[in-house]
């Protein structure tokens, strides 16, 4: 057989033969979320442009090339022309505070960072803090709307690719070389960088396609509301060129209306989110009544999905929510939760009961679930254990550092979870959040879905707080939907019979906000600091 090696460049130079025409759609940042319409044929050519440009810079292989930008074409244009010209592309996190920001620019030693307008001032603080590795700052626009910055003069990224030639071969080189980079949000210590390779990248692409993961296909109208600083937007960017799918991007318009008036105009079939993206459009849809005309599937990660949010896409609007579980160590999808032939003679209240797991894993990456002494223990659905992944986009050695953070060859994710005889992962916490109440574990995450399925909450948080006796109790965190009455006893008392008794949380506040992580998540480690002192009424 041909020993053709598995390049990022291969899947753009395969939409623009086969796929030249079909759409990629993105709402601008610079233009007030204006619609732009590209295709894969042009982001193919302006892809090879920035290559060019990249070269013009002085950067040669291995550079590495940041991005403090929002899912649009260029950012899409960026993807394939640093990577495909042997650079690697380093995804940032806006999201994140500034000093971990330059602390990542300089831990990667990024040699130029691409951004968006929006990001401009942000931009300014971290060249005042001090990126010194940076030689380039190029603002994701044209000159005449380059953003007025005080510690740097940016250069304009439309001036620096009309000025290229889109004359490019792209090169060929070891498939094991690194493609991307990614940097964990790091809400313990320093973040850690997961560099991808063009290998595992392709692998990826090819994984995510397929019917029970994401299913993509060229009739797919794709809308990544997933960031492409978030795990490289779960690989979308990468698939959809695979099966040359139509790409819609939402700029910076992560919100209800933004997002439903996308979804509507280009009839969208297929996206991505964490569930508080979901949450969002979802009250938008109730306040206005609005429904879809083109009915869409989705998968939704990064946190656990509330069954009360899924249900209420299934019921109210035929949208099919899928549950997925990966991590930025795992490129990121490790399971997808879809159901088996012998599951479609169960009912519709059987089928929904095993939907709400994490899902079974994609062929490409093996799972295990270990105790305290890293035993293997039983694939049963009720022991839990520490979950350990392995395979070909899974992560070996973390960026720069040198400890091994393997087991066994295995990688341990930092999850706790059961497998069932049927291969279904449900993640019952992260093993910092599981709360620890006379040795036995009280999963953090199944309080939290009861105390969402109350109509008057908005979001909830449990976290374990110190007892006396039972070393710790679960705390149950509250943010009341707004004009909503509840009180403490009517919603302990919700809890009854859907959860075993000696788990039901010791005692409930009310707050007006969650902190949440640069990625979104409820931000536990927050909230336990906030409530370390707290004296529960049962101590
Ligand atoms: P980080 O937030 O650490 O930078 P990721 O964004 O890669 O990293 O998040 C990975 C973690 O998110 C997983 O280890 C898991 O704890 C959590 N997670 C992801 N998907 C799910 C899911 N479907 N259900 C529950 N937890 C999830």
């Amino acid at each position: 057989m041909m020993d053709q090696p598995l390049l990022i460049s291969e899947l753009i130079r395969h939409a623009e033969r086969y796929h030249a025409d079909t759409e990629i759609v993105s709402r601008l940042p610079d233009a007030g979320g204006a619609i732009h319409r590209s295709n894969w044929g042009e982001v193919a050519r302006r892809s090879r442009q920035v290559a060019n440009a990249l070269s013009a810079l002085g950067l040669g292989p291995q550079a590495m090339v940041g991005t403090l930008a929002w899912n649009t074409h260029r950012h899409l244009e960026l993807y394939y022309g640093v990577s495909g010209s042997q650079r690697v592309l380093h995804t940032i996190n806006p999201r994140l505070f500034p000093e971990q920001i330059c602390w990542i620019i300089n831990h990667a030693e990024d040699a130029v960072v691409f951004f968006d307008v929006t990001f401009a001032s942000l931009v300014d603080g971290l060249v005042a803090g001090g990126c010194p590795t940076v030689k380039h700052w190029v603002a994701l626009t044209s000159a005449d709307k380059l953003p007025a910055m005080k510690h740097v003069q940016p250069l304009a990224y439309e001036e620096l690719v009309s000025a290229a030639s889109a004359d490019y071969s792209w090169p060929s080189f070891d498939e094991r070389e690194a493609g991307s980079l990614c940097y964990t949000s790091g809400t313990t210590g320093n973040p850690k960088g997961v560099l991808y390779s063009h290998r595992s990248t392709v692998l990826h692409a090819y994984g995510t396609c397929m019917p029970d993961v994401m299913g993509l296909s060229a009739r797919d109208v794709v809308l990544p509301v997933v960031p492409m600083f978030h795990v490289n937007a779960w690989g979308i960017p990468y698939s959809a060129a695979a099966i040359g799918a139509k790409l819609v991007m939402p700029g910076a318009g992560l919100d209800g209306p933004s997002l439903y008036e996308l979804f509507e105009s280009e009839k969208v079939s297929f996206s991505a989110g964490v569930p508080t993206v979901w949450l969002g459009l979802l009250q938008h849809l109730q306040k206005n009544n609005l429904h879809f005309s083109r009915p869409w599937n989705s998968i939704v990660g990064g946190s656990a999905c509330p069954p009360a949010l899924m249900r209420a896409y299934r019921d109210g609007y035929g949208v099919k929510i899928r549950h997925a579980w990966g991590m930025s160590e795992m490129s990121p999808l490790g399971t997808v939760c879809t159901l088996k032939e012998k599951h479609l003679k169960l009912s519709a209240e059987e089928q929904f009961a095993i939907e709400l797991k994490q899902g079974r894993p994609v062929f490409g990456v093996d799972m295990r679930i270990v105790d305290q002494n890293g035993q293997p223990l039983p694939h049963d659905g009720k022991a839990f254990g520490d979950l350990q992944v392995r395979g070909p986009w899974v992560v070996q050695r973390y960026f720069k550092l040198d400890k091994d953070p393997l087991q066994d060859g295995w990688f341990p994710t930092g999850d706790v979870g059961t497998i069932d005889p049927d291969g279904y992962l449900q993640i019952t916490d992260r093993s910092k959040d599981v709360i620890k109440s006379g040795g036995e574990w009280i999963s953090s995450i199944d309080l939290e879905n009861v105390a969402v399925a109350h109509p008057a909450v908005q979001e909830a948080a449990v976290i374990g707080v110190h007892h006396p006796k039972w070393d710790e109790r679960p705390l149950l965190v509250v943010v009341r939907k707004p004009g909503a009455e509840l009180g403490a006893a009517e919603l302990i008392a919700h809890f009854e019979g859907k959860i075993a008794k000696w788990w039901t949380p010791d005692d409930v506040v009310f707050v007006e906000e969650i902190p949440h992580t640069a990625t979104g998540k409820i931000s536990k480690l927050q909230l336990r600091q906030q409530y370390k002192d707290y004296q529960l009424p049962t101590a």
